[in-house]
């Protein structure tokens, strides 16, 4: 039997030569500002390293998640009771060799798109004004009708749950719209390797510049936020119904359904994780009810999205 250490006196500390913080509040590590603490924190200093929190995760029998730059996270208020790792010191690189850009998992994709941009190279437009990393990238496929990262990754280096580290090509990764392989097992991303088109810098530079203005004056950027709530269900757009649900502009606590763009939920000041689920369960309450859709999250929950559906039946508090 497997016992969880209390304070696990140490020992995580004393094993790694990266950043161990216990307790550590998620809000800081999420772009909606909202979030509990990590019992463990784990910024792995390199690749052995988190195979040793990995190893003492599985020793101790203490759960583990990684993420990114949570970009598209919810966090439980009372927060996460095992280990948050963080890749972007372990993996927080990027090599151009041509038209290919090797890219760790932690590398963010703001900076990997403006300098493909920068370098003459075309084929991330879809990724502009998307934040995160480049392994929540991957795991989310993420991306806009401009390009997704299924079209540029060629190959992705990861960590599978029996610590083998594979390089599987990109028809393995069951990539599809906002899914991917990495969101059905706890596979880890480690690195991608993306293929792009030679084009002129100056002209990805100038279309890049006006496709994050476009962005910009359309989304909510202006609030914490957690990007797109809902997938758009098929030839539908999330944010028209919940809008023609009545729901734009909607407050509980500190959150409300931007009146922007009802697909993003904001954070008005002192939002909690309960404020938003409530919001999200009036919002798929309404759609349901006004157009017989049920919304499906594309916002992650960090305990699984199982554990979401859960929390959005349940009846609402004060
Ligand atoms: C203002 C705003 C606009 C946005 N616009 C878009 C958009 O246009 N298109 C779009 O697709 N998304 C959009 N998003 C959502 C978000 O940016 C993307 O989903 C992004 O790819 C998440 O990356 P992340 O590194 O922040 O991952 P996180 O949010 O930290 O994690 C997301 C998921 O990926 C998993 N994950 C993270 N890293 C790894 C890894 N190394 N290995 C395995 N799993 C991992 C996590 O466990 C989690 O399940 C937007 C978000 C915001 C705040």
């Amino acid at each position: 039997m497997t016992t969880r250490p209390e304070r696990a006196p140490g020992s995580l500390h004393s094993m790694l030569r990266g950043r161990v913080v216990e307790g550590e509040p998620l809000s800081r590590h999420t772009t909606i500002r909202i979030g509990g603490p990590a019992r463990w924190f784990v910024e792995p200093a390199d690749a052995e390293d988190l195979h040793r929190v990995l190893e003492w995760c599985r020793t101790h029998g203490v759960p583990y998640t990684v993420i990114g730059l949570g970009s598209n996270l919810l966090v439980p208020d009372e927060g996460y009771d095992g280990v948050v790792i963080s890749l972007q010191k372990a993996a927080g690189w990027v090599r151009f060799d041509g038209t290919t850009v090797e890219a760790g998992a932690g590398y963010p994709i703001s900076r990997l798109v403006q300098e493909a941009a920068r370098r003459g190279l075309a084929g991330l437009l879809g990724l502009a004004g998307v934040p995160g990393t480049v392994g929540g990238a991957v795991a989310m496929n993420a991306g806009t009708p401009h390009g997704e990262m299924k079209d540029v990754v060629q190959s992705v280096r990861y960590l599978a749950p029996d610590g083998r580290v594979v390089e599987a090509p990109r028809e393995a990764l069951r990539f599809g719209y906002r899914h991917s392989r990495f969101l059905e097992e706890p596979s880890i991303v480690l690195a991608a390797r993306l293929e792009l088109r030679p084009a002129d810098a100056e002209t990805e530079v100038r279309r890049l510049r006006e496709h994050l203005a476009r962005r910009n004056a359309m989304q909510p950027v202006e609030w914490p936020n957690t990007g797109s709530v809902w997938t758009n269900p098929p030839g539908e757009y999330a944010g028209r119904l919940i809008e023609e649900a009545g729901l734009k502009g909607a407050r509980r606590g500190g959150a409300q359904i931007s009146p922007k763009h009802a697909n993003f939920i904001i954070n008005l000041g002192g939002a909690s994780a309960g404020d938003v689920l409530g919001l999200m369960a009036q919002a798929r309450a309404a759609v349901l009810k006004r157009h017989g859709i049920l919304l499906q999250p594309e916002v992650r929950w960090l305990e699984g999205q199982e554990a979401l559906e859960r929390r959005l039946a349940e009846p609402p508090g004060d």
